[in-house]
């Protein structure tokens, strides 16, 4: 079946104001961009696209379907608040809080413009194929698609900071100490199977594995991981360097940085991708771009953690690929691409960098389309309107006052959009998305089921949720203390450059 979008104008380097031009669609794929009218077939399905800007449809690059049901839990946290929090955020969740949980997550993007996204699910103790068919689900209910990669690691917080275990002790009788994740032979038989059993089509959702953070996997799951990704030609993403007490520990726990320590057991090439970067240096940088490794740049996420900054100029002119992500609800709250492009265009403003230097909203757009493509494997198929790509497009509202005048489309689409001028959405062709809302999902339902599971769940975590507020404030002096003895030991190039 062709569908026409016709009366459109799309989004274009060239034109400031977006070129009038008809878009040809043959099952899932764009197979021409015509003048406005020119196609006169009266067999073709056509949908009006008058007064409206069509973008492709943004690409999340980082984000956890497990934080969709912890929406706005935390206030003034850091990282190791959230990691503190994690096992009551997260714990004794059923199969149909997994699915609820990616539902709303997914909704939250599709409903914002975002296409697809790459996801890092977590399940303890181990990933379960129930739990990864529950998320699949959630994504092909609404459409969206998505690299679901399981988060795995074979050591817990506790386990992976040198003397973290004796301080925590101090307080709580040992409790944190003796916490276990699934054994690393366990994990990676898990991959295997899920690698195995992956029936699911290669260009709507995809397998990847994230072992979550270097230091909370051991040298030899790492190597586990990566053989699994290997045999089966899976992305690889981890958490690289998020937090400045993380990239300071890196050096006393293997003696080298962290995308050193991932290099060494070969984790690092084209089908690997670091998310956050914030704490790198430019030994990194160099090192991934000679590997053809790639970034997920969250500002969003290190803004609300009080992470710090990642260098994005400085990753491009490395020659590294760099998309942009949301991170999970839980710690970034929603999955709004367009504030995520805004929050990159903004910090790369307060690096003390020149203008010229600092993103341009192409630039911010791009890498939010282009290289978020990239970073999913999904490059060549998706994050552009051309002939030969996926049908998935985003029609923007001209009408809405954010594009009140039309002055500069672009500019209007980094600095000005926030969602609220998404009208339709087409992925693959179909459309998933009218007047802002996902098509044939009961969000009423929806939030009233969502609303039951966590009044369930806060009652089954609450013992857990007091154990983690106990322990919280030696967490938080235990990790700032590593970032002092970093700067202490003379570790100065990991200090913040702004
Ligand atoms: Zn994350």
């Amino acid at each position: 079946m062709t569908l026409v979008v016709t009366g459109g104008r799309i989004l274009s380097a060239s034109s400031p104001r977006g070129e009038p031009r008809d878009i040809v669609i043959e099952g899932d794929t764009i197979v021409d961009l015509v003048a406005p009218g020119s196609v006169r077939d009266q067999n073709t399905e056509r949908l009006d696209a008058s007064r409206r800007l069509i973008i492709p449809g943004l690409i999340n690059a980082h984000t956890h379907s497990h934080g969709g049901l912890s929406k706005g839990i935390g206030d003034r946290w850091n990282l190791e608040i959230l990691q503190t929090a994690n096992p009551w955020m997260g714990g004794q969740r059923g199969a149909e809080d997994k699915y609820l949980s990616a539902l709303i997550t997914a909704i939250d993007q599709v409903e914002k413009g975002t296409t697809a996204c790459y996801d890092l699910f977590f399940e303890f103790p181990v990933p379960t194929v129930d739990g990864m068919a529950a998320v699949a689900s959630a994504y092909r209910e609404v459409g969206l698609r998505a690299v679901i990669a399981p988060m795995v690691s074979d050591l817990t917080f506790y386990q992976s900071l040198p003397g973290f275990i004796d301080a925590v002790t101090r307080v709580d009788g040992g409790k944190a100490g003796a916490m276990r994740m699934g054994g690393p032979d366990d994990i990676v038989a898990a991959l295997k199977r899920l690698a195995a059993q992956w029936s699911y089509p290669g260009d709507q959702l995809r397998l990847g594995i994230a072992p979550t953070i270097p230091h909370h996997c051991t040298r030899e799951f790492m190597i586990g991981c990566r053989d699994v990704a290997r045999e089966h030609g899976l992305v690889m993403q981890t958490h690289v360097g998020e937090a400045k007490y993380q990239a300071a520990s890196s050096f006393s726990i293997f003696g080298m940085s962290m995308t050193r320590t991932m290099d060494s057991v070969g984790i690092v090439g084209p089908w690997f991708s670091a998310a956050h970067a914030v704490w790198l240096d430019p030994d990194d940088m160099r090192l991934l771009a000679e590997r053809g490794a790639q970034v997920a740049h969250n500002p969003g996420a290190n803004l609300r953690l009080g992470s710090g900054i990642g260098a994005a100029r400085d990753y491009l002119r490395h020659g590294v690929t760099l998309g942009i992500g949301t991170d999970g609800c839980h710690c970034s709250d929603n999955q709004n691409m367009f504030e995520a492009m805004r929050a990159a265009s903004f910090v790369s403003r307060v690096r003390g960098l020149p203008p010229q230097e600092w993103l341009s909203t192409h630039e911010a757009f791009q890498l939010a389309t282009e290289g978020s493509a990239r970073v999913l494997g999904f490059q060549d198929q998706i994050g552009r309107i051309a002939k030969g790509y996926k049908a998935d497009l985003v029609l923007l509202d001209l009408d809405h006052v954010n594009f009140m005048p039309l002055n500069n489309a672009v500019n209007q689409i980094v600095h000005a959009e926030d969602g609220c001028g998404v009208d339709k959405v087409l992925i693959g062709g179909r459309l998933v998305v009218s007047g802002g809302s996902v098509i044939g999902i009961d969000k009423r339902a929806l939030a009233a089921k969502a609303d039951a599971a966590v009044e369930r769940l806060h009652g089954l975590n609450a013992q857990a949720r007091r154990f983690a507020k106990m322990i919280e404030p030696i967490v938080v002096n235990f990790c700032h203390g590593l970032t002092d003895s970093a700067a202490l030991a003379g570790l100065h190039r990991l200090l913040p450059r702004h």
